[in-house]
């Protein structure tokens, strides 16, 4: 890891390795050409990090051949100042035909070319037709490879963000919550994950009393009351790389009888079980799928069985959401280095529900989980 600006970062020479590599995995995948555009696939090759725009910007990486990226004219001083690596910048002028510049890149008898995932619909259909003799694949075949395995600087850069979102949550478990609105609180997290060191806020989602029953509620105008749980789920980005934590709290607003009720203490254990015998599950040589079993198979047995209703985690890096997805019927086996998090939910719609979310590392030696605030249920005045 490095500091560029007084930001953590991957360090530059980092680059030059992963276009190699995902040069030498898209040949042995029987690919004549690799082209990526603007997001994440691009900062994991390159550090380039742009906005996607109708303008073509796309790097192109055909084995045996060095890397290019075409970007238009008015942007080539910033990819001459974002771009690592070896890359030769190649411009095209504003009444140029872009796909016909990143053809000329391409092997000339290209049949198979894989493209990244994010690229714009619009981009896809004319390349397709400037280069109508070669079939089309996902460039997540090669690219969720080399980017599912995180190297020491993105596991590093992965703990920062966590320890950053985990003070967040004791910040605002410490701090006034009943009578506020959900959004008031959703404002307070987002500023604070930028206090402690976050490039961006990316999410906050507060979800109190009966919306704490919906997992992916957007903070609104409810007012938390005393009595109720909170689900604090937040996350952002530190050089690129995204926090993304759970923890639910249960205000009390100071009443000894605020505190949480027989039914929610019951579901709370349960939960606190599932989540941590799932990250112990979670070692290299274990199927994705399995850590799943393992979470939902307590929730079973506690009769909550049909009340964790998505899956149990996904893969974080440079997305906030990425491979692998440990989900009943997926076919990836964790491998050393593999980062995810281990997220099981309970949720009784039109009461309430809570979550436990760790972002964690699968390591020889053990589940490495970043993330280190409390797991058990915060019991706060609020
Ligand atoms: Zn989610
Ligand atoms: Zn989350
Ligand atoms: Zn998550």
């Amino acid at each position: 890891m490095t500091v560029v600006a007084g930001r953590p970062s991957i360090p530059p020479a980092r680059y030059a390795d992963r276009l190699r590599r995902a040069g030498e995995v898209a040949g042995e995948s029987g690919f004549d050409a690799l082209l990526v555009g603007v997001g994440p696939d691009l900062r994991y090759l390159t550090g380039y990090v742009a906005v996607p725009l109708e303008r073509l910007t796309m790097l192109v990486l055909a084995p045996g051949r060095r890397p290019a990226i075409v970007v238009p004219r008015l942007e080539r001083s910033a990819a001459e100042a974002g771009v690592r690596g070896d890359v030769d910048i190649d411009t095209w002028e504003e009444t140029d035909d872009p796909y016909a510049v990143v053809a000329r890149h391409v092997p000339p008898a290209a049949r198979r070319i894989a493209v990244s995932d994010r690229l714009w619909s619009s981009h896809l259909l004319r390349l397709q037709a400037t280069l109508s003799g070669a079939r089309f694949e996902p460039a997540s075949t090669v690219l969720s490879v080399l980017r599912m395995r995180k190297d020491p600087d993105e596991i590093e850069l992965l703990r920062i963000a966590a320890h950053a979102a985990d003070r967040v949550v004791g910040q605002i478990a410490a701090g006034r919550l009943v009578g506020r609105t959900e959004a008031e609180v959703a404002r307070e997290v987002r500023d604070r994950l930028i206090a402690e060191g976050h490039d961006e806020a990316t999410f906050a989602i507060v979800a109190s009393g009966p919306n704490s029953a919906s997992p992916h509620h957007e903070a609104s105008e409810r007012v938390i009351e005393a009595g109720e749980p909170v689900v604090l789920d937040i996350g952002g980005t530190v050089g690129g790389y995204s926090s993304d934590i759970t923890r639910t709290l249960w205000v009390t607003g100071g009443k000894p009888e605020g505190g949480p009720d027989a039914e929610f203490s019951r579901l709370y254990a349960v939960l606190h079980d599932a989540q941590s015998e799932a990250t112990a599950a979670a070692r290299p040589g274990v199927a994705t799928e399995r850590v799943d079993a393992v979470a939902r198979g307590i929730i079973d047995a506690g009769g909550f069985g049909p009340h964790f209703i998505h899956r149990t985690g996904h893969g974080i890096g440079l997305d906030g959401h990425e491979e692998p997805y440990l989900v009943a019927g997926s076919r990836e086996t964790l491998e050393a280095r593999m980062a995810f998090s281990i997220e099981p939910g309970i949720y009784l719609e039109g009461r309430y529900g809570a979550r436990i979310e760790d972002i964690v590392v699968a390591d020889e030696s053990g589940p490495d989980v970043l993330n280190q605030a409390s797991r058990d249920l915060l019991v706060v005045d609020g």
